[in-house]
């Protein structure tokens, strides 16, 4: 089931790339294993899953002794990594350096230099990407666009030694019709350009973390380097 899922999302993924004449290499692949159980993942990992997003720390410490063999393979394409995509309370940060390879939800200052403190105590340095709340909702974590501190996040990128800013994460507002979801992407995909486009000394990003199970082939069409899937691999989840 899991792997004929994968495999469904895949051709997805390559069709949604020739439509806008991308290269279906450009854009990864992340299961989103929240909720999801040890055997299930490994079901995913053996179907050629290498990136897997959780969204609560202490739920991937309770599983991550069951998956530890999966990380650990010395062959580099081998190893599973394991990306924080939740809301991280700073007093959380040093554990969540300890368990994941990187920290995509990254939505204040404060947040990033927990973790750039966590990352240098551990001799680390952790790839993070900034989670904008592109649709300005009251009730959605991220950082508004237009918001004072995402700019002075991104001054104080070089203050940041620790830290590898790569990107871009959205979570667009909930629309039952995925093209609804489109003037959002685009507008993800205009704000990491007119970033990139001034130059700031320790930024250039990469990196769009963008579109989830009902709507990532338009996510693909506007830009997206890495989609995030849960349900359209393992099933709905119950909580
Ligand atoms: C749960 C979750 C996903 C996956 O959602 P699906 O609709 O199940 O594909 C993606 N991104 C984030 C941040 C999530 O919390």
């Amino acid at each position: 089931m899991i792997a004929e899922n994968i495999a469904r999302v895949r051709e997805q993924i390559a069709a949604a790339a020739r439509r806008a004449g991308r290269d279906p290499q450009d854009i990864l692949l992340m299961a989103v294993s929240k909720t999801v159980s040890p055997e299930a993942i490994r079901e995913a990992y053996a179907a050629g899953v290498r990136l897997f997003g959780e969204n609560r720390v202490q739920e991937f410490q309770a599983k991550s002794s069951a998956l530890a063999n999966l990380s650990s393979t010395g062959l580099k394409d081998h190893a599973a990594r394991w990306h924080m995509i939740g809301h991280l309370q700073s007093n959380k940060a040093a554990k969540a350096v300890e368990l994941f390879s990187a920290v995509d939800s990254v939505d204040s200052l404060r947040l990033a230099e927990r973790l750039n403190a966590a990352a240098q105590s551990m001799r680390k340095k952790i790839p993070i990407l900034i989670e904008i709340n592109i649709g300005e909702e009251a009730a959605k974590n991220g950082l508004s666009p237009d918001d004072g501190e995402l700019e002075e996040l991104l001054q104080a990128a070089t203050g940041l030694e620790n830290l590898s800013i790569g990107g871009l994460m959205t979570v667009p507002p909930f629309t039952e019709n995925p093209e609804q979801a489109r003037p959002f992407f685009r507008r993800l995909r205009e704000v990491r350009d007119s970033i990139n486009a001034r130059n700031l000394p320790g930024i250039a990003m990469r990196t769009l973390s963008m579109g989830m199970s009902h709507d990532f082939p338009v996510a693909i069409e506007e830009g997206s380097t890495c989609v995030r899937i849960g349900t359209a691999i393992f099933g709905g989840r119950k909580i």
